[in-house]
């Protein structure tokens, strides 16, 4: 199933005023609220994406750390909700720690948030990236630290594992999840929220 799109563009009809934002696919039936003249593709009217918090593409997803709710969409995910996070090679493969250990997949990452990229970390080299995730994942498939058993909802979960390969990386060594949480998490969370909101009320316009 591809991925459901969120973008949500501005429109404006040339030399009209007032701008006014529609998701896509554009529905042609939308009017310019200052002439009521139907919207076209044509060189009278710019239409042009707002950046979107949600990956649209592995494209999106990769080299990075990314996040999503743990059951379901963004759009219907309310602040504290839980969350499920983990690490993206440059193919866009996530590495996620949960009840049966460390998983490898794409799947199940549509629109998900990225919140945090390491290329520049890497000098640009993807190959040093994905070394590194793999690298670290074997090391820790050895020392069994992420086997499944030891798995616990709150006390060694999924951000424990990324916080893990922060330290691994020497990227950053947290003292606690509240202080990775408030570095890379909550604002990025807030406005991926107020962004579906937009999304949705616009959609049932
Ligand atoms: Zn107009």
């Amino acid at each position: 199933m591809p991925p459901n799109k969120m973008y949500i563009s501005t429109v404006n009809h040339i030399g009209c005023t007032t701008r006014f934002l529609l998701v896509e696919p554009l529905n042609f039936k939308s009017k310019c609220p200052d002439c009521q003249a139907k919207i076209e593709k044509n060189e009278k009217w710019t239409i042009s994406r707002l950046p979107c918090p949600l990956a649209q593409s592995h494209e999106d997803l990769a080299c990075g750390i990314v996040i999503k709710p743990s059951n379901g969409h963004f759009k219907s995910y309310k602040l504290g909700d839980d969350l499920h996070i983990g690490i993206s090679n440059s193919q866009g493969l996530i590495y996620s720690f949960w009840t049966k250990g460390i998983e490898i997949d794409t799947s199940k990452w549509e629109n998900s948030l990225k919140i945090l990229d390491f290329r520049a970390f890497f000098f640009e080299n993807l190959n040093l990236l994905d070394n590194s995730m793999d690298f670290f994942v074997e090391i820790q498939r050895k020392m069994k630290k992420f086997d499944k058993s030891k798995y616990m909802e709150n006390d060694w979960n999924c951000f424990d594992f990324v916080m893990e390969y922060m330290k691994f990386t020497n990227y950053r060594n947290y003292r606690s999840k509240i202080d990775f949480l408030e570095e890379f998490v909550t604002k990025k969370l807030e406005n991926v929220v107020k962004y579906c909101m937009l999304f949705e009320k616009l959609s049932n316009k």
